[in-house]
């Protein structure tokens, strides 16, 4: 039987690949610890860049097992079908048993398309790079007709925009409940709104979705509004796999998490990215990005802490900024308190479009640095006054 300690990380996304690459550089020259990292495909997926998928643009090619390659990080591709949080098991693809000694779970989440009828027969999704190929060949084949982008939440926003611009032949209806930008300040929220005008996106807010046809989506009170396709950006839904598991979860189906990332049922498991549920003094964190990389970060540091005989420390992060793009040469940046509320500063225009690209580029050559120089990962805001740990009265 190996007496060397197996970490496993299963989801190689934004959460997962930080967690990865800060565990095998950090660990590479140990004996005594193995590295195991699972995913559903070799190709890293730019979730940030799905819209850009979904209307034809070629991304570039970004392959986990390159790089890994050099660390002792072992990659495993396939798909997880079962966790057993108390035999310490990972299953893959129904056909292999996977044990760990350490558990990473960056499974993310995806678009909730069971919440509505019709939505899974008849809307397409970017919960993939596949989901998003699939868009794009059909927008392709369309000719003119009318596209309904279905929530307005920046996922809604960004696609609607995309699609707007690359397909001006196409309509765009951006529909859902909530005002596009509602989050942003006021100023940043109305150049949001005109830049969608200037795209020609027609923007129903207020609308909710209740069926999803062949040619049209129904809305609470009975209207119907006619569309050739439908993408469906709306809710959130989480792999079955973390309840499945045993593992405590709240309402959405994310593992509840400690202070210092572990799940509070099975400490052997650390959660990381859209499938944690982490708390901070402002609330629990939402999923994005700048979050997940820091809790992949957190974790791989907190393991390698107790590995070491000493204590994780807890996790701290504020929230700085809302990048939303707006077609390839405008968006909005919308600057943030910690607890992610906004500030009056915002950026437009082409110097926004810039600083979105800008962070939508940064993960892959942040893994590269990371691989090199670990501590280079660690860098984030904390959040001041607004995640300090007050001691119990
Ligand atoms: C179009 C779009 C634009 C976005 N823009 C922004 C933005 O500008 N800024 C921002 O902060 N956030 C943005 N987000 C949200 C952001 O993408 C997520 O918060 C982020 O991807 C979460 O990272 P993660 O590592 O937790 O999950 P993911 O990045 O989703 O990674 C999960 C990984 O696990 C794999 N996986 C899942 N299930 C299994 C399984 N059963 N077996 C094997 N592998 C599995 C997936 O294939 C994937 O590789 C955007 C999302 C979308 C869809």
């Amino acid at each position: 039987m190996s007496t060397q300690h197996h970490i496993l990380i299963i989801g190689a996304g934004y959460a997962g690949m930080s967690a990865a690459i800060q565990l095998a550089a950090r660990v590479k020259r140990r004996e005594d610890v193995r590295v195991t990292v699972v995913n559903g495909q070799d190709r890293f997926t730019e979730r940030l860049r799905l819209h850009m998928t979904a209307t034809g643009q070629q991304l570039a090619e970004l392959s986990i097992p390159e790089l890994l390659e050099g660390t002792n990080a072992q990659f495993v591709r396939g798909w997880v079908t079962a966790v057993d949080a108390d035999a310490k098991t990972v299953r893959i693809d129904d056909e292999r048993i996977l044990h760990y000694d350490t558990l990473v779970y960056g499974l993310g989440s995806v678009a909730d398309t069971t919440a509505v009828p019709g939505v899974e027969d008849h809307a397409y999704a970017l919960n993939s790079a596949q989901d998003a190929a699939l868009l794009a060949d059909r927008l392709a084949r369309l000719g003119s007709g009318t596209v309904v982008v279905a929530g307005s939440g920046l996922t809604g926003v960004e696609s609607a925009a995309e699609i707007a611009e690359r397909h001006p032949e196409l309509n765009v209806v951006l529909l859902g409940k909530q005002e596009p930008g509602a989050a942003m300040n006021a100023k940043a929220q109305a150049y949001l709104r005109s830049a969608l005008d200037r795209l020609g996106v027609q923007v129903r807010s207020g609308a909710e979705v209740v069926k999803v046809l062949p040619d049209a989506v129904e809305l609470a009170g009975g209207e119907s509004v006619a569309a050739d396709v439908v993408l469906w950006t709306s809710g959130t839904r989480l792999s079955p796999l973390a309840a499945a598991a045993g593992l405590t979860v709240d309402e959405r189906g994310r593992i509840v998490t400690d202070a210092t990332l572990r799940s509070v049922s099975h400490p052997q498991v650390y959660a990381v990215g859209d499938a944690a549920a982490i708390r901070q003094g402002y609330g629990v964190m939402h999923g994005t990005c700048q979050s997940g990389m820091p809790t992949g970060v957190h974790a791989a540091v907190s393991i390698v802490r107790t590995l070491n005989g000493r204590q994780p420390k807890p996790f701290r992060f504020g929230y700085y900024h809302t990048p939303v793009s707006l077609g390839r040469h405008d968006a909005v940046v919308q600057f943030t308190r910690p607890d992610d509320s906004p500030r009056r500063i915002h950026l437009t225009g082409r110097m926004a479009a810039r600083y979105k690209e800008t962070v939508t580029a940064s993960p892959w050559p942040t893994f590269g640095r990371m691989k090199k120089m670990p501590a280079s990962g660690a860098f984030w805001p904390r959040g001041g006054r607004f995640t300090r740990i007050r001691a119990a009265r």
